[in-house]
């Protein structure tokens, strides 16, 4: 099969990457690199997806632009990874779509789930709309607690067997076994370093921005993110466990376990996407890869009215405008699980899935 541009490209970097060696200490890529002479494509989207784009090679490297070389190591990892993600995704048709135009396919799913839910209500009793509500079971008069669970319950399978797919399709093409992922140490091993970040912090100073000042704000938006998506997560979760086994319904007072977590979580996912934006725009543009920057805006956006979406209901729950904001929040989740499969929120799978193989290699 040809390859694409970017790995023919990668290749040619990780072999002179590969008699330099200058930058061993940086990151797992080099160290996974020294393991090989050759370079097949599955070993080049290996590499590419254990790189954390921290900047330091492409700073540190004698032979960077304008030196005839050409070496600039993040941003054509940064390629590679992007068309993994399509060439991983299922169905495959589907990733062309989300990756020309992921901010527009996002925002249609969120109206449209939206306008469903608001045009119900309307043909069925229209006053409800706007009505203020109080207590248990409020929401529910909008949307009863049965479509609800069918529609995310449906979003979430259809993302949960997308991610299935695509992490099956990663694992064949970098040619590790099933059995890797029954091995504890690996497995502990990748897991300390997602949950710590730890390559995504150039050696040790942090990520390098336009002014070659590294820092390590990338590093505490990411885990801001992450862990308001967890929480958020851990709220619905917990909330469902009251719905079935406690038999409390939604909404809950302000003190209550779903309410706080999913407060935290809401704050997470809206101030660590905008943190990791405003970084984004900070970097060096000869360090990223200008092809992805439209699958990185949807995902952080989607990431964001999710999130802002929430908190305005929490604080506006009982108010006239509750209606319209539940209809809001519940589009922006629902898009944002369909959407999660073919848009940068793979990078944490695939991440997670090369510091097992990394992990594995090292030990042996
Ligand atoms: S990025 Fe540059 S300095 Fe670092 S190993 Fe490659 S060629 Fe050497
Ligand atoms: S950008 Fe950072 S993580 Fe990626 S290869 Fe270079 S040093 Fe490693």
């Amino acid at each position: 099969m040809q390859r694409s541009e970017a790995l023919t490209e990668a290749d040619r970097l990780m072999t002179i990457c590969n008699s330099c060696r200058y930058c061993e200490g940086l990151c797992a890529v080099f160290p996974a690199m020294e393991m090989r002479r050759a370079f097949g494509g599955g070993d080049l989207n290996y590499l590419a997806n254990l790189c954390h784009s921290c900047g330091a090679c492409y700073v540190d490297c004698q032979f960077s632009p304008p030196h005839e070389f050409d070496v600039c190591v993040p941003s054509v990892l940064a390629r590679v990874r992007h068309e993994s993600y399509a060439d991983y995704a299922w169905p495959r048709a589907l990733a062309p779509l989300f990756r020309r135009n992921g901010l527009a396919v996002s925002l249609i799913a969120v109206v449209s789930i939206a306008a469903f839910i608001l045009g119900f209500v309307a043909v069925s009793d229209p006053k409800a709309l706007f009505a203020s509500r109080h207590g248990p079971g409020s929401f529910y008069a909008l949307m009863p607690h049965g479509a609800m669970a069918l529609l995310f319950g449906a979003a979430f399978l259809w993302a949960t067997v997308a991610f299935i797919m695509g992490a099956r399709a990663f694992w064949n093409d970098i040619g590790e076994p099933t059995a890797t992922l029954a091995e504890p140490r690996p497995l502990l091993q990748a897991v300390r370093d997602a949950a710590g970040l730890r390559y995504l912090d150039g050696g040790g100073v942090g990520c390098y921005n336009a002014d070659e000042r590294p820092n390590d704000s990338r590093r505490f938006y990411h885990h801001l993110t992450f862990w308001g998506f967890m929480l958020c997560f851990a709220s619905t979760s917990t909330a469902t466990l009251y719905h079935y086994l406690l038999h409390r319904e939604a909404p809950y007072p302000l003190w209550d376990l779903p309410v706080v977590l999913g407060t935290l979580g809401g704050l997470g996912i809206v101030i660590g996407p905008l943190g990791l934006h405003a970084a984004k725009r900070r970097r060096d543009p000869a360090m990223m890869d200008p092809g992805s920057r439209g699958m990185d805006v949807a995902f952080l956006a989607m990431l964001m009215l999710t999130g802002a979406s929430g908190l305005a209901l929490l604080l506006l729950r009982e108010t006239g405008a509750m209606g319209l904001l539940l209809a809001l929040h519940l589009g922006a989740v629902f898009a944002l699980f369909v959407t999660l499969p073919y848009g940068k929120f793979v990078h944490g799978l695939y991440r997670f899935l090369a510091l097992v193989r990394y992990a594995k290699e090292r030990q042996a």
